[in-house]
């Protein structure tokens, strides 16, 4: 899988990346304003988030219906931008992955620890708790996929080189049977001996996936 995270930027015109797409497979997640385009265009589209809830009082949360609704079949939780910026704890990225797998949803769960962690040893430690967290609510789903986004490579232009990669997919896999995407300043020229490591699944895309012929070089590399 390769995905594309449009953060709250307005990424390319949906109708001309499903043309440039061709047969490619590919999900992009765009903002929420632009799912219903995407889906029309013929993307696989995922939101970015997703609530718990079906409905209720929660201001300014989606929930798995609305986006089922739309046309929208999956959604990342967790992205390390939630995590640091809007308070989302393990628990709450867990509720979030498990409604959205029970609704039948697809799932990208990120996880990712953060330079100070990688320095201070506790990388492991980091990634056991973010991925415990979602296993022991979601057990193991076809519909699961998890993202690892080492912090530090988010939008940095600094990649994990692909052994980092490979040694954290596996340790990854060794707590959750799941596929695994890699996410951290994913371009064109690095795409390809960061998928060619055994254990990375696909991919997770932030900025290059704003530009169309970037994603639909990575997409390529993907297939
Ligand atoms: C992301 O937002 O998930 C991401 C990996 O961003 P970037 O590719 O820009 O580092």
């Amino acid at each position: 899988m390769i995905a594309g995270n449009w953060k709250m930027f307005r990424g390319p015109e949906p109708s001309a990346l499903r043309g440039a797409l061709g047969d490619l497979p590919h999900v992009v997640a765009p903002p929420f304003t632009l799912l219903r385009d995407c889906v029309e265009a013929g993307l696989t589209t995922y939101a970015q988030n997703v609530h718990w809830e079906p409905e209720g009082a929660y201001t300014g949360e989606v929930s798995a219906p609305m986006l089922q609704d739309l046309g929208v079949t999956g959604a990342i939780v967790g992205h390390s931008e939630r995590r640091q910026y809007f308070g989302e704890t393990d628990l709450g990225v867990a509720r979030r992955a498990h409604a959205a797998l029970q609704a039948g949803l697809g799932v990208i769960a990120c996880v990712g620890e953060t330079w100070e962690q990688r320095e201070s040893g506790d990388t492991e430690t980091v990634l056991r708790v973010q991925v415990e967290s979602i296993g022991d609510l979601c057990g193991t789903h076809d519909n699961l996929v998890i993202a690892y986004e080492p912090v530090w490579a988010i939008g940095t232009g600094k990649t994990a080189t692909p052994e980092l990669a490979q040694e954290a997919h596996a340790f990854i896999k060794s707590l959750l049977a799941a596929p695994v995407l890699y996410g951290g300043s994913v371009k064109p020229d690095n795409a390809e001996e960061l998928l060619a490591q055994p254990d990375v699944d696909g991919a997770l895309v932030g900025g290059a996936s704003l530009d169309l012929d970037s994603f639909v070089a990575i997409c390529r590399a993907g297939s």
